[in-house]
């Protein structure tokens, strides 16, 4: 049976906030995640001394649900999702949501909402997105001692439009996350600290920022959002920059396995210095939102680094990436292994 889809414009959906009619929500209480369940108010109401608002304890995830060409929908390996938020709660000092809780959540949030998950072909996707706060009130700075856990959905489209069309960044003079800091995990408060950053890039013309390893500011660390990855000179090797202050991608970590299994190529888990970019023929951005934002461009202080035909067009490698990694999501490519989720 046909499924039923909301009346929406799939092509033009863009990448907003657009609520649906079910999230989930679950509470932490007196030491102990309470039974959550699904609800249909998109508002939270919280007290006004909140350990969120004051002191900024908050993680967050991000994933998609898909329509496959055989019109299954499916989650892409959710279960590194979960466990990347265990390792996030754990740093902030947070209780831990369950993995099994976190998978039996997400089918139940993604099958609630089956009308809004954009239909095979439209290029869209309907976006994930778990998070959990600190819902309890303090005001000495210490953890709360309750949380909240929603997880919400918004069908979405590409999230750079034009597809993978090669885009520009620049090398940024600021730090997104500190040595020994919170850079590997996957905090609302990263982001508070890079929207500074972000705006100058903006506001030069750039997608994104390429920040450097704040020790040093000789490597190469990641994007706002997305970590980087290099193709050597003979088009034979993925280069991945490799530093405890990146967040581990699990586009990133998708792409190293299909690089090396499905494709062939070398793959190095290393530090990548910026003094090396020119030596390599293509770059490219990987998450969940934009899977690879080729890049044909980085601009270090006013010198320009091309790869490969530039902003024309993206390399062959990147090409071949981003059609086998959006192909095993799609169901178009056979999946290695336990990646696919199957939700419906
Ligand atoms: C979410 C995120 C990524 C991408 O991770 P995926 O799991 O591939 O979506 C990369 N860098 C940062 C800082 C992120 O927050």
């Amino acid at each position: 049976m046909a499924r039923e889809l909301k009346d929406l414009d799939w092509k033009h959906i863009g990448f907003q906030y657009r609520p649906c009619d079910w999230r989930y929500v679950a509470q932490y209480k007196e030491g102990a995640w309470q039974e959550g369940g699904l609800s249909a108010d998109p508002n939270v109401t919280i007290n006004e001394c909140a350990g969120i608002l004051h002191y900024c304890q908050e993680c967050f995830e991000g994933l998609k649900a898909y329509e496959t060409v055989k019109g299954d929908i499916v989650c892409f390996r959710p279960d590194l999702n979960a466990e990347r938020m265990m390792d996030s709660a754990e740093y902030l000092c947070m209780p831990k949501f369950p993995k099994e809780q976190f998978l039996s959540a997400l089918r139940e949030t993604v099958q609630a909402n089956l009308a809004y998950v954009p239909p095979y072909g439209s290029g869209a996707s309907l976006y994930v997105r778990p998070y959990m706060f600190a819902s309890g009130p303090v005001i000495g700075v210490k953890p709360s001692d309750e949380y909240t856990f929603r997880i919400i959905v918004m069908p979405v489209g590409p999230y750079y439009t034009g597809g993978a069309k090669p885009v520009s960044v620049m090398v940024s003079d600021y730090d997104r996350a500190a040595p020994h800091g919170t850079g590997h995990i996957k905090a609302g408060l990263n982001y508070a600290m890079s929207m500074h950053a972000h705006e100058i890039a903006a506001k030069g013309g750039y997608a994104d920022n390429m920040f450097p390893d704040p020790m040093e500011r000789k490597y190469v660390e990641e994007a706002g959002g997305a970590n980087f990855y290099f193709i050597s000179g003979d088009g034979k090797t993925f280069v991945t920059p490799k530093s405890d202050s990146i967040l581990p991608s699990v586009t990133r970590r998708s792409l190293e396995y299909v690089a090396e299994h499905m494709l062939g190529l070398k793959v190095e888990e290393r530090r990548v210095a910026l003094s090396e970019l020119p030596e390599f023929s293509e770059c490219g951005m990987c998450g969940t939102a934009a899977v690879i934002s080729p890049v044909g461009v980085v601009n270090d202080h006013g010198k320009d680094i091309v790869f490969g035909k530039g902003l024309a067009e993206a390399g062959p490698v990147t090409k071949k990436l981003l059609d086998t990694l959006t192909g095993i999501q799609l169901g178009t490519v056979e999946a290695p292994e336990g990646w696919i989720f199957k939700i419906a």
